[in-house]
C-alpha cells in the first residue's frame, strides 16, 4: 500500500516539474517575426505586373493563394479523414490563381517558371500541382518569367482558358489550303470552353490548329 502510495507521489511530483519546466517555458518563449519586406521575389513581381496587365479587368489574380483556398477535400467517411486531406494540402500554394472578376470563381491555376533550377521538393510540389488540378477540373497554365515581357503572348495563353478575354487579333492562314482561319470556341469534348482556329471553309476544308501557345517556344 505504501509503495502505490510513494509511485503516486512520485508521478505527481514528476508531472509537476514536466509542466513547470517544459511545457511552462514553451510558454515563455515567446517567437520575434520581421517582415519580409516584399511579399514576392522581383521575377514574380514582374510576372504578376504581366499578367495583372493582360487580364485588365477581365480576370482577378491571386498571388500564392494556399491551397486550401481553392481546394476542398471531396466528401470523407469521417471527419478525421476529411481533417488530415485537409491538411495534407495546407501547407502548399499556388503561384498565382485567376478568377472570374464577377463571381471570384477560380478559372485556371497559373504554375509560374521562374527560370531557376528545379530541386526535389519543386517537382515534388509540381507533380501534386498537375494531380491536384486534374482532380479538381481545373485548368493549369505553365508560365515563364519570359511571359512578364511578352503581355501579348500571355494574353493569348490565357484567352484560351479565359473566355472573358478577347485575344488580340491573330491572323492565321490554313496550312492545308491557304484560306483565312477563324478563331471558334469548344463547346463539346475534352476541350469544351476551350479556343480553337479553323478554316474558314469548313466544311469542305476541316483543318484545325491549336490555339493553345504553352509549348511554342520560341528561338
Ligand atoms: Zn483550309
Amino acid at each position: 500500500m505504501t509503495n502505490i502510495f510513494i509511485v503516486v507521489i512520485a508521478l505527481v511530483a514528476f508531472f509537476l516539474i514536466i509542466q513547470k519546466y517544459i511545457i511552462g517555458s514553451s510558454k515563455n518563449d515567446e517567437y520575434v517575426y520581421r517582415s519580409k519586406k516584399s511579399v514576392q521575389t522581383s521575377s514574380e513581381t514582374a510576372f504578376f505586373n504581366a499578367l495583372k496587365t493582360a487580364l485588365g479587368d477581365k480576370g482577378v489574380a491571386l498571388a500564392k493563394p494556399n491551397m486550401t483556398t481553392v481546394l476542398t477535400p471531396a466528401p470523407t467517411k469521417t471527419k478525421k479523414k476529411w481533417a488530415a486531406a485537409v491538411n495534407k494540402i495546407a501547407r502548399y500554394h499556388f503561384d498565382f490563381v485567376v478568377c472570374d472578376p464577377r463571381t471570384m470563381e477560380v478559372r485556371c491555376v497559373i504554375a509560374f517558371d521562374d527560370g531557376q533550377p528545379l530541386d526535389k521538393s519543386k517537382v515534388e510540389r509540381e507533380k501534386l500541382l498537375i494531380k491536384l488540378c486534374k482532380q479538381a477540373n481545373i485548368p493549369l497554365i505553365g508560365a515563364s518569367v519570359k511571359h512578364s515581357y511578352q503581355v501579348g503572348r500571355l494574353k493569348r495563353l490565357l484567352a484560351t482558358h479565359i473566355d472573358l478575354i478577347e485575344p488580340d487579333k491573330e491572323v492565321r492562314f490554313c496550312k492545308k489550303c491557304g484560306s483565312p482561319m477563324v478563331i471558334k470556341l469548344a463547346n463539346q469534348g475534352e476541350f469544351k470552353g476551350r479556343r480553337f482556329f479553323t478554316c474558314s471553309r469548313q466544311p469542305m476544308c476541316t483543318y484545325t490548329e491549336n490555339y493553345n501557345v504553352v509549348f511554342d517556344e520560341e528561338a
